[in-house]
């Protein structure tokens, strides 16, 4: 195997599902998002573990990673939180994946599709926009397309949802308009009731209202990022700590790699593209063989602030620019670094890393979901531990 590769711990996962269902209400589901192949950490044997946690629900993005999820076994109801296109529609009714919906046009091109099949109560879940600006209906709209909903004659109302813009912000009127929006949604699901049709399961929270607000549990959570071990945008360890209601969310994801060579160089000379790094005196540099083709991204290391890796637990610095396929660390004098010993990139604290995926996201001004969607898929195998 090559030598950088993505570790998935998933005890972590695990853990973080079993800790995540202690914070949802009792009589609530629990759904959780391993769309873009789980952030990154294999949607197949994710969602194999959360089968076996129990967990209700699983969301992916687009008809083809739920296809996957079946021809792998899994059984669970998948909701499909993108739309899909008229030519994917008919592989999404005969893999029993659950479409979001929201407007007669698409309503109708599903249920034709079904008619077609011969294929009868295929469930749907009707999508309110109430402030994200994405996909749904307007609340005021929700009675009449539930009702279309059930005048097609295929289709089954099984339930309704909103997604929440700001959630994960502490600001005052980002709280506020979290409000709001689960306002509108309650209205929505009160003009659905008036319409004669029952609501079904109704869901709205995200990772964030989850950890933070059980008034918004309704009938099931959909979690994403605290599954994979990282607290949502303006959320800390310490914030639930100070709430007094501690949560503790294990980082799934290690990057590694390699010292795939030691090279020693004089004082003055040049490391990388751009001869932005001279070495200021005699020192030793290992090149490791994972750049930003494998997601390691150039401005993972900006100007010396910039990413720290691990090697036998102690702390060396990337010189230089990240190139695509390689980057080199500074080792200096140290003799007890060998060629092809380990470098850990990122990754929980217990890999010896001195960065996790939020820590990187925090210094590059992006969010742990990138980091972790960004690892290649197709370059960086996933060697999955469950001790
Ligand atoms: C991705 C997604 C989620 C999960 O979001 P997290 O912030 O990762 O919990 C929930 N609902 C919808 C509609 C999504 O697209």
């Amino acid at each position: 195997m090559r030598a950088t590769y993505a570790k998935i711990h998933l005890n972590n996962f695990r853990s973080n599902l079993n800790v995540i269902r202690s914070k949802i209400n009792k009589e609530s589901k629990f759904c959780v998002a391993v769309k873009a192949d789980a952030y990154g950490h294999g949607a197949l044997e994710c969602s194999k573990v959360a089968e076996e946690c129990g967990v209700d629900f699983l969301a992916v993005a687009c008809a083809d990673e739920g296809i996957q999820l079946r021809e792998g076994g899994i059984k669970l109801p998948i909701l499909v939180l993108s739309l899909v296109c008229p030519e994917e529609m008919e592989l999404l009714i005969e893999h029993r994946l659950t479409p979001l919906v929201f407007d007669e046009e698409y309503i109708s091109c599903l249920a034709a599709k079904c008619r077609k099949m011969n294929v009868r109560d295929f469930p749907v879940h009707l999508a309110v926009d109430t402030g994200m600006g994405r996909i749904g209906c307007r609340a005021e709209d929700a009675g009449t397309v539930a009702k279309f909903i059930e005048k097609t004659g295929v289709l089954f109302f099984e339930g309704m949802c909103t997604h929440f813009s700001v959630a994960d912000s502490l600001k005052k009127e980002d709280e506020e308009y979290t409000q709001r929006q689960f306002e509108n949604f309650n209205a929505a699901v009160a003009a659905v009731k008036n319409a004669g049709v029952n609501p079904g399961i109704r869901h709205a929270a995200n990772s964030a209202l989850t950890l933070s607000d059980s008034g918004t549990h309704l009938d099931m959570c959909r979690c994403g990022i605290i599954a994979y071990g990282y607290y949502p945008g303006d959320f800390t360890k310490e914030y639930f700590e100070k709430k007094g209601s501690p949560v503790e969310l294990k980082p799934v994801m290690e990057m590694v790699s390699k010292v795939a060579a030691i090279r020693e160089f004089d004082k003055d000379r040049c490391v990388s593209y751009g001869n932005l790094w001279k070495t200021a005196e005699k020192t030793r540099i290992a090149v490791v063989p994972a750049g930003y083709a494998d997601g390691i991204l150039r401005n993972f290391n900006r100007d010396g602030k910039g990413l720290y890796v691990s090697i036998g637990g102690k702390p060396y610095p990337v010189r230089g620019r990240i190139c695509m396929d390689q980057m080199m660390v500074e080792i200096g004098s140290d003799e007890s670094v060998k060629r092809w010993d380990d470098v850990v990139i990122f990754g929980p604290e217990e890999s010896g890393a001195f960065f996790s995926a939020q820590e990187i996201a925090d210094m590059t001004g992006t969010i742990s979901y990138e980091i972790t969607c960004g690892v290649s898929k197709s370059r960086v195998p996933k060697v999955f531990f469950d001790e």
